[in-house]
């Protein structure tokens, strides 16, 4: 079976912006499901989007029981998520679910919890960034060049107030001076967390041909091995008798 992608979108910035609605019509969701759906490492998988408007944010426990990977862009209607809403798409990474943050998602209700910490950084709108591989030979790279430039992005800027990352992926440079960590892996439970920086609303950077490879490599990679059904502590019988 292939993997079951679901891309989570508040979907806001489109239908209020008229300047965001320009770049992504139909929602930020639609650009990135066709992005998966032409990755060549994702083939057979099957790609589903929900949003904010939809019934508990399309995130019951059913969906997320029948879905591998879970991608969610967000950005002004964090405080929408319900809490139990992200403590179930935590919970479910806990129990092996992959999931792939994208940029302003560094505030979003699941990321926090699954980081713990305030993941708090600095930005400014409209730069140039570059993106240097910090790690060429890791699968999420794969097909990427050393570096490459996305002419405008959303300045994020160190510190940024995450655990030490597993690996570190990517590390963004911006014409202003800083520098990101852009592209970072985390272990959670069964669960794997990729944050990738790149995404701001005003800006085409999920229509890149570099940003969709990434994106398609990660949600392979980030794919569970494994998943269980609950988060208790079980109780055993010892293997020898005694
Ligand atoms: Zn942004």
């Amino acid at each position: 079976m292939g993997i079951r992608i679901l891309v989570w979108n508040e979907f806001v910035h489109e239908k209020q912006e008229p300047e965001i609605a320009a770049v992504y019509p139909e929602g930020i969701h639609r650009v990135l499901a066709a992005a998966f759906g032409e990755h060549p490492a994702l083939a057979g998988a099957t790609v589903r989007t929900a949003t904010l408007a939809d019934p508990d944010c399309g995130l019951t426990d059913a969906v997320l029981r029948e879905t591998d990977v879970l991608v969610w862009w967000g950005h002004v209607a964090h405080h929408l998520v319900p809490d139990e809403t992200a403590r179930l798409v935590a919970d479910h990474v806990l129990r092996g679910l992959g999931l792939v943050v994208l940029h302003s998602g560094h505030f979003s209700k699941p990321f926090k919890l699954l980081m713990g910490t305030s993941c708090t950084l600095k930005w400014r709108d409209g730069d140039r960034e570059r993106l240097w591989t910090a790690s060429p030979g890791h699968p999420i790279l794969r097909g990427v060049p050393e570096h490459f430039e996305l002419l405008v992005e959303e300045m994020y800027g160190e510190p940024f107030d995450i655990p030490t990352p597993d690996e570190t992926l990517l590390i963004g440079w911006f014409a202003g001076g800083e520098v990101f960590r852009s592209a970072c892996l985390f272990r959670r439970g069964l669960g794997q967390v990729f944050y990738f920086q790149p995404g701001h609303e005003a800006n085409p950077t999920f229509y890149d041909a570099n940003v969709r490879r990434i994106l398609g490599n990660a949600v392979s990679f980030v794919a569970p091995a494994r998943r269980s059904d609950s988060l208790d502590c079980l109780n055993v019988e010892a293997l020898e008798k005694r």
